[in-house]
């Protein structure tokens, strides 16, 4: 039977168990307005079918203006079923607040989730921008080297020139002493020989 309650907007918890101004923890199966017959407010326009989530009505139904908590709000406020028993009433307080209770926990775990997921992405940033300072210094120091070895190396033709300028000069110098000599020992056996010849003579 319908009842009308002039109590405020009922809409919502509370604050049982400090969470209050929650919204709606199961979806309406049907619209607000989506209702047979139409009830209709003070201000004659169809009133929007509710489910309070409040502590004390929760899982009860309920006509109100459709211009409720505006400045056009006729009042219209009226229960369609009847206190649940105390049973029924903590079985739907403790269901909603179990829904409550498991939507905070996943925004807080989204929450975390984000935060993880951020710092991961600045430690790989940071990661990059040392690993690039690094390939920089390392390239610095190859073109360092790189001349180096350049200089060491024109360094090291430049001795390897000088030495096989200096090895010809010696290979010319030798031969001819070896060829000075040739002649030298040619002329002393001659020497030899004629001496005696003539000695024998
Ligand atoms: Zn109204």
């Amino acid at each position: 039977m319908a009842e009308y309650n002039s109590r405020s907007f009922a809409s919502g918890a509370s604050g049982r168990r400090g969470m209050g101004g929650m919204r709606t923890p199961v979806p309406y199966r049907e619209g607000p307005l989506a209702y047979e017959p139409a009830v209709f407010c003070r201000c004659d326009r169809k009133a929007p079918r509710w489910i309070s989530w409040s502590d004390d009505n929760s899982g009860r139904r309920y006509f109100r203006c459709i211009a409720a908590r505006t400045i056009n709000d006729c009042g219209f406020y009226v229960w369609i079923d009847g206190e649940h028993t105390p049973f029924l009433k903590n079985l739907l307080l403790d269901l909603r607040d179990a829904v409550w209770n498991l939507r905070n926990e996943n925004a807080q775990l989204k929450q975390l989730n984000q935060q993880g997921t951020g710092d991961a992405v600045c430690n790989l940033r940071r990661k990059n921008a040392q690993l690039k300072q690094m390939n920089e210094e390392l390239q610095r120091s190859n073109e360092v080297m790189e001349a180096g070895m350049k200089a060491k190396i024109k360094e090291l033709e430049d001795k390897d020139a000088a030495l096989a300028a200096i090895a010809t000069m010696f290979r010319s110098g030798s031969s001819c002493s070896s060829f000075s000599w040739v002649w030298v020992g040619a002329g002393f056996l001659c020497g030899v020989c004629f001496g005696l010849m003539f000695g024998a003579m």
